[in-house]
């Protein structure tokens, strides 16, 4: 079965239409990247397929579960990183995991390992008493994506995960994002050929918030 199937997805602003008819399927073990330009409708998508943002059409199943009749169940197989994520900046890493671990509905038990184990999958093992405000950019999207798995999620979704950040930032959270592949299904977005060709096995393509192409990256490296 598939972790993410979502079919006829639409979202109008008042009339403005920012994605309409877009389907997508995200299978096991793989990281499909949403590649498109500003406005593309990318954001949108990404957050109808979180639960975040009510389609104004269409049908998400996660994990088999239905997102909309059943949002907090789907929910837990989420892990969701948004392009512009509030930000706590006062608490310390180890605060603001506990609290997103809570979040995502872990009983207060399990709170402590699950956090040493998102800290540890992210690279943040000695980070958890500093400030999330005193942290580098990359550091602080590390923690983003620990908070993304912290339940560790069937799938996680990361909204532009490498905007903002200098040339070895990008490639640490690339590493990252491949390793975190490893677990779960993964949908980015980028407006980056590289970031695809670099971290995904598949890609859609969207532009004026419909799909222009869908297919793997092999296939589309060989037709160039
Ligand atoms: P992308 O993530 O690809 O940059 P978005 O999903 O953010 O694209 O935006 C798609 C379209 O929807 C754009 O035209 C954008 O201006 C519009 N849009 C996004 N969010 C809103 C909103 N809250 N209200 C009105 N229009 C919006
Ligand atoms: P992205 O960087 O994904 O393209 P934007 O910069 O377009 O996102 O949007 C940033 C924020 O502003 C988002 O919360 C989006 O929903 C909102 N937004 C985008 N376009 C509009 C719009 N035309 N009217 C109102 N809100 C918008």
């Amino acid at each position: 079965t598939h972790l993410i199937e979502a079919r006829g997805l639409a979202r109008y602003y008042g009339s403005q239409c920012a994605v309409q008819g877009i389907s997508l399927e995200l299978h096991p073990g793989e990281v499909l990247g949403l590649l498109g330009p500003n406005g593309a409708g990318k954001s949108t998508t990404l957050s109808m397929i979180s639960g975040n943002l009510a389609p104004s059409a269409g049908r998400i199943l996660i994990n088999g579960i239905d997102l909309l009749d059943a949002p907090r169940q789907a929910k837990r197989h989420l892990g969701y990183l948004p392009e512009h994520p509030p930000l706590y900046r006062d608490l310390t890493v180890d605060e603001y995991l506990r609290y997103a671990a809570r979040l995502h509905g872990l009983a207060r038990s399990e709170v402590s390992e699950a956090v040493e184990l998102a800290k540890s999958r992210t690279g943040l093992e000695d980070a958890g008493h500093a400030l999330i405000n005193i942290l580098s950019k990359g550091f602080q999207q590390r923690v983003g994506i620990a908070q993304a798995i912290v339940h560790q999620p069937a799938v996680v979704i990361l909204d532009e995960p490498t905007v903002g950040l200098d040339p070895l930032q990008i490639r640490e959270i690339r590493d990252l994002i491949l390793e975190l592949s490893r677990e779960h299904g993964v949908i980015l977005s980028t407006h980056i050929l590289a970031e695809v060709q670099a971290t995904c096995h598949r890609v859609m393509i969207i532009n004026r918030g419909q799909t222009v192409y869908t297919d793997t990256l092999q296939h589309l490296a060989e037709q160039r």
